[in-house]
């Protein structure tokens, strides 16, 4: 295991590796590790010769100062985590004077109208801010192969839509989302939760599920006036948006078309703790 701080030390580390002939898998993280990066991690593992993971709160994707205040972090604790499942594994931890000297401020991109919808939409600049730190990690890092959960699945289709656009030689990989028993989504930001809020979140992918059984019957509009009924009556989650959309270009599904997939997609608030999730519905 190798932690390193600044571009230089691990850009030269990895170019004697690259030199040998070693593919690189890079998985990008803001820390607070659990099962579902480690998921990411042990895919990078297996299909790469070094595994390098980013730990890094990126300023610029906060759209609310709180939340990135309150952010979890825990380097020693994610380096324990990340050494037991690949012992020689490097990271990336970087101060954000490192990453962004002097101006922490985001590029601005063109994902295709991808970044206005949803997320985009709830969390201003949020896709520029992700944009900007995931060119310049893959800048630094040079990886082969890249690794990134569907539980962010616009992300996921901005950042293929990044590479594309931007001819970047990275192979971008998407990962399941891991959920906790309960079938909440695993996410750094569940340690935020009270024990109730916790223990009642499985009702978030309930729902969900619930949503892609109508989805076989009913229309879009129908499914989401029901998801939207179902969180007035619950009193720990307010819904934010729930959106049903064509799984590539994340439009919103108004009429179903027959060969084109489709997901939904969630955001709630448990408090003042933001949680998104989705659901392939066929
Ligand atoms: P984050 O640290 O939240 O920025 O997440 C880093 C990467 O881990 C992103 O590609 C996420 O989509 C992925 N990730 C986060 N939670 C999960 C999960 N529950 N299952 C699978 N991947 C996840």
């Amino acid at each position: 295991m190798a932690v390193f701080h600044t571009k230089e030390s691990l850009r030269a580390e990895l170019l004697q590796l690259r030199n040998k002939g070693r593919t690189i898998g890079l998985v990008p993280t803001m820390g607070a590790l659990h099962k579902g990066h480690l998921s990411l991690v042990k895919e990078a593992a297996a299909q790469n010769n070094v595994v390098v993971v980013s730990i890094f709160v990126n300023p610029t994707q906060f759209d609310n100062k709180e939340d990135l205040n309150k952010y979890p972090r825990d380097l020693e604790a994610d380096t324990k985590l990340l050494t037991s499942v690949v012992p020689d594994i490097i990271i990336f931890a970087p101060e954000v004077e490192e990453i962004y000297t002097g101006d922490v401020s985001s590029a601005s991109f063109d994902f295709d109208g991808l970044e206005f919808r949803m997320e985009g939409r709830y969390r201003k600049g949020h896709f520029d801010g992700v944009g900007t730190i995931v060119k310049r990690l893959f800048e630094i890092v040079a990886p082969h192969n890249a690794y990134f959960g569907e539980k962010d699945y616009q992300q996921l289709q901005v950042i293929k839509t990044l590479v594309k656009k931007h001819q970047l030689p990275v192979q971008v990989h998407g990962c399941p989302i891991e959920r906790e028993e309960n079938g909440l989504a695993m996410s750094s930001r569940n340690e935020r939760l009270t024990k109730e809020q916790r223990k009642e979140g499985g009702f978030i992918y309930r729902t969900l599920q619930t949503a892609k059984e109508k989805f076989g019957t009913e229309s879009a509009t129908e499914v989401r006036e029901w998801v939207t009924e179902q969180f007035k009556r619950h009193p720990l989650f307010e819904l934010e948006y729930m959106e049903i959309a064509d799984a590539d270009t994340l439009q919103t599904a108004d009429v179903k078309t027959n060969n084109r997939k489709y997901r939904a997609f969630i955001a709630v608030y448990a408090g003042d703790v933001r949680l998104i999730d989705n659901i392939a519905l066929n």
